[in-house]
């Protein structure tokens, strides 16, 4: 079984529950986020994602909103009341981002940043470590430990998909973690369809996979109009079938 960790009064991960966290790749502005946060409050989903530093490939793509996008972040945890997941890149942001952010999270192309690793070890906030999109479960351990090794212990592990030869899909989402982690640690461990398939069409079945191998739960990709999002259009699923997936999870 899986450690309990506490995200806030009523609401914690781990522990033979399963939570849904849904949100767009990246938060665009006030109205989107506003849309996203009366529907997922409709739905019951306590936590939202949205990111606000964005690690594009390419340096011309939107990079995100920065401290902008944090303040819409907070400004709709206050409106609808959930707790709030996004990724910081930056050991500079780590202070800033303090009140904004309930989850930090470490995106694949950071998971052996052990600068990083080791700042927000040093905090004492809930942390998803996505794997690294080249890393072994060895090594996304060891990098779990440098967080731990600083005193932060609430750590929740995201599979998110590995490089692979196969361009099908955007990564091949290594499900077997799920099992290998369970039995070689005590960490939550989340499932990321998005990321892990880049195809709306398989985020359903990759969520199903993810609950019957008993994974702690899904971090989802969502958009109001996924054809105009800023980043990750392909993988994001529209209101109604965020709203299929999630009768057919829960
Ligand atoms: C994300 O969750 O928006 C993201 C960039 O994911 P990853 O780091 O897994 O690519
Ligand atoms: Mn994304």
């Amino acid at each position: 079984m899986s450690r309990r960790i506490e995200i806030n009064r009523d609401l914690h991960i781990g522990d033979k529950s399963f939570n849904i966290i849904a949100g767009p790749c990246a938060v665009e502005n006030y109205k989107q986020m506003d849309e996203i946060g009366e529907f997922l409050q409709k739905m019951g989903v306590k936590i939202l994602r949205g990111g606000a530093f964005k690690p594009r490939t390419n340096p011309n793509s939107f990079q995100g909103l920065g401290l902008e996008g944090l303040e819409i972040l907070y400004d709709i945890k206050q409106k609808y009341g959930f707790s709030i997941i996004s990724e910081i890149m930056d050991p500079r942001d780590i202070d800033s981002s303090h009140d904004y952010i309930d989850i930090i999270q470490i995106g694949s192309r950071n998971m052996q940043n052990f600068s990083l690793l080791k700042e927000i070890g040093k905090t004492n906030k809930p942390v998803m470590l996505k794997r690294g999109m080249s890393a072994t479960i060895k090594e996304w351990i060891m990098a779990a430990e440098y967080i731990r090794a600083e005193g932060n212990e609430k750590i929740i592990l995201c599979e998110r998909g590995i490089r692979t030869f196969e361009d099908y899909t955007r990564n091949t989402l290594d499900l077997m973690s799920v099992p290998i982690l369970k039995e070689i640690s005590d960490y939550p461990i989340f499932v990321d369809p998005s990321h892990g398939t880049g195809r709306k069409e398989l985020v359903l079945p990759a969520s199903k996979a993810a609950k019957a191998l008993d994974a702690d739960g899904i971090i989802v990709e969502i958009h109001p109009e996924p054809e105009k999002a800023l980043s990750d259009g392909m993988q994001s699923l529209n209101f109604k079938e965020f709203e299929d997936l999630y009768k057919e999870l829960i």
